[in-house]
């Protein structure tokens, strides 16, 4: 209708108003019986977001706001309405409500609620205000991401890698050969098209909270992190290693630890590549030039340091971030038990060194 009205009075580049769809809207409801099995507050808000885009079509010249069907719309907004009774979620017009999962109660303060879907699951985002501070620890840590360890501190915590994303995706490429030969428009098709969703779905969502369990414990257990400049274009040559960087969702992980850190006023510290960290003896700074990829142990003919070579890389990009932001290099940091903790029971593999 919006568009309909658009092109009858183009040349006052002005639109409905949002009042005027909220009208329309309850007249609609008599033809369109589908409506009324959605709650008003959500349908009124889909409006208001329309106006939106088009009020920054009219005013800052955007695109001009694109038609959604209901089939292809995945998610939903509850501004208002919504209840919490005990561990349920209820949502106007879904007085079931949804059970919420999880250790910590409902939040309080709810503002809003995100409804969205993924293949045929449905989740609930909640939105909601919070007076609770996020502290800032004053501890400094460098941080080496790598292909066999995921990650490696340099006090000595080391995160093993998800083994089910490659199980996950080794399921994908059966499940998508079998596709290719499904014949197009049959029955048998689209129930392969669904089935490879669904294992597509599980490695995002095992990413997705593999990520979410790593950042958080980081950026709860350090004040700085100092990290390599993922200059992965230099890596993309070998085919492998590209491969498995893009498994561990490296990219995803430093946004979500970048965030994280700054909630709690933390600092993320990036340096160059270009210095040698997995090369350079952390004990006495000599270099090793022969440094094989396939050396697990790095091994210091100058001084005799012997140690995980993820772990001497770690403790190289603390130092350099602390030359960096200009502080001193500390004598000794304790292994940051912590952190392996929460890691451990949220059944993540991780290692002491
Ligand atoms: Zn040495």
């Amino acid at each position: 209708m919006r568009t309909k009205y658009f092109a009858e009075h183009k040349n006052e580049r002005k639109g409905l108003s949002v009042f005027d769809t909220m009208r329309m809207l309850t007249a609609l409801k008599k033809e369109l019986t589908w409506l009324n099995e959605i709650n008003s507050q959500s349908l009124q808000h889909s409006l208001v977001k329309l106006d939106m885009a088009f009020r920054s079509f009219f005013r800052h010249n955007t695109d001009y706001p694109t038609f959604r069907s209901k089939k292809d719309n995945q998610y939903f907004i509850v501004p208002s309405g919504f209840k919490v009774k005990k561990n349920r979620l209820i949502i106007p017009k879904f007085m079931d409500g949804i059970v919420y999962r999880d250790e910590s109660s409902i939040p309080e303060n709810i503002k809003q609620i995100f409804v969205t879907r993924d293949v045929e699951r449905y989740y609930a985002s909640i939105q909601y205000e919070t007076d609770e501070e996020l502290t800032r620890v004053d501890v400094i840590i460098g941080i080496d991401m790598g292909i066999i360890s995921f990650l490696t501190t340099s006090d000595g915590v080391q995160v093993e890698p998800l083994n089910a994303l490659r199980t996950g995706e080794k399921k994908l490429r059966r499940e998508q050969r079998r596709l290719s030969r499904k014949k197009k428009g049959s029955e048998n098709r689209k129930k392969q098209i669904v089935k490879v969703q669904k294992i597509h779905q599980k490695i995002r969502d095992a990413r997705t909270d593999f990520n979410h369990k790593v950042s958080t414990a980081i950026a709860k257990h350090y004040g700085t992190a100092v990290v390599e400049d993922l200059s992965i274009h230099g890596m993309q040559g070998n085919h492998h290693l590209a491969k498995s960087i893009t498994d561990q969702g490296w990219h995803r992980f430093r946004q979500m630890l970048q965030y994280k850190m700054d909630w709690r006023n933390a600092e993320l510290i990036e340096i160059g590549r270009y210095e040698p960290s997995s090369k350079i003896c952390s004990k006495c700074g000599s270099i090793r030039h022969d440094l094989k990829l396939s050396d697990r142990i790095y091994h210091c003919n100058v001084c005799g340091l012997s140690m995980d070579r993820d772990l001497n890389a770690a403790i190289n990009i603390r130092n350099m971030g602390l030359i960096k932001v200009g502080r001193r290099t500390p004598e000794f940091t304790p292994v940051e038990s912590a952190t392996a903790a929460e890691l451990l029971k949220g059944g993540l593999r991780v290692a002491t060194l």
